[in-house]
């Protein structure tokens, strides 16, 4: 476990990425980390994260009582005590608001599809949770159906919150959603998506090990192994599932998009004025 001075070196360099690559604006955001196994170091409420300094952090216990600081814990405090109480293998929290992500998020539409293979292998789906208050008993409430088997997942109408096994493995996890929801965008403005099969976002699965990346965070492939009998009799655990269709023996499957409307060439007739009279004439005439 690194040290008191690393943990809020790295929360501000963290805030400082953050804020300039415009995942927050003035004051949103917050960052958090454990300490000890009843300690842990955020940011404090109605700081910039763009210009903190390691002695503006707070230490809380895990019930949210500040042990240490001058200035109050973040208001989302809630949201990151949630986590670490549903996740004992996490060590870092960070939320933000990435315009992008959270156009998905606000617009309704989870970034569930099998379209890129390394978001696939590290943070399977991404779903979103439901909309609740920022700040109150809600929010900690909406994200506690998805942590248990999601590392990062869109917050609706409000931001994206990623979890890891240390802070820049969080916050890394914020930059893999912001670029997989870039993509997602460019390629359905373009009109089209390829998915990857379901056979081979089960490869892909298989090839975790080979990174080191642990379940929870699995691909859920199948609704049926999304998670352990363990899992399910948990309180409200639940896993989005990836949109991937099944396609023996091809790897990529065209996408599910409803068609792109017709080329104006295509099936359109343009007919001057003259021409338009001639054939009702015409019509008109074979009906007598
Ligand atoms: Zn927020």
């Amino acid at each position: 476990m690194s040290t008191e001075p690393q943990l809020r070196a790295d929360i501000v360099e963290v805030g400082r990425r953050m804020y300039a690559r415009g995942y927050t604006a003035s004051n949103d955001g917050n960052i958090s980390a454990r300490l000890g196994p009843d300690r842990l170091v955020m940011t404090p409420k109605s700081v910039c994260k763009g210009f903190m300094t390691p002695e503006m952090m707070c230490i809380t216990d895990l019930d949210g009582r500040k042990l240490l600081g001058d200035r109050d814990p973040s208001s989302e405090m809630l949201m990151h005590l949630e986590v670490y109480r549903q996740r004992p293998d996490v060590q870092a929290v960070v939320h933000a608001h990435p315009p992008i992500a959270t156009g998905f998020a606000v617009a309704g539409i989870p970034l569930d599809r099998a379209v890129l293979a390394e978001v696939l292998t590290t943070l399977g789906s991404i779903p979103i949770a439901e909309y609740a208050t920022p700040s109150t008993r809600e929010l900690p409430e909406a994200v506690r159906k998805y942590i248990r088997a999601h590392d990062g997942m869109l917050l609706a109408n409000h931001g994206a919150l990623t979890v890891g096994a240390d802070l820049f493995a969080a916050y890394y996890k914020m930059e893999t959603i912001e670029h997989f929801a870039k993509i997602s965008l460019v390629a359905r403005l373009l009109g089209r998506e390829n998915l990857i099969s379901r056979e081979e976002v089960i490869r892909l699965q298989g090839l975790r090990d080979t990174y080191g990346i642990k379940a929870p965070a699995p691909i859920c492939a199948d609704p049926s192994t999304a998670l352990g009998p363990a899992d399910m009799s948990q309180d409200q655990a639940a896993c989005q599932v990836v949109q991937a269709p099944s396609s023996p023996g091809a790897r990529l499957v065209p996408d599910l998009l409803p068609p792109a409307p017709a080329a104006k060439d295509d099936g359109e007739i343009r007919l001057t004025y003259r021409e338009l009279s001639a054939l009702i004439e015409d019509a008109i005439r074979s009906l007598r």
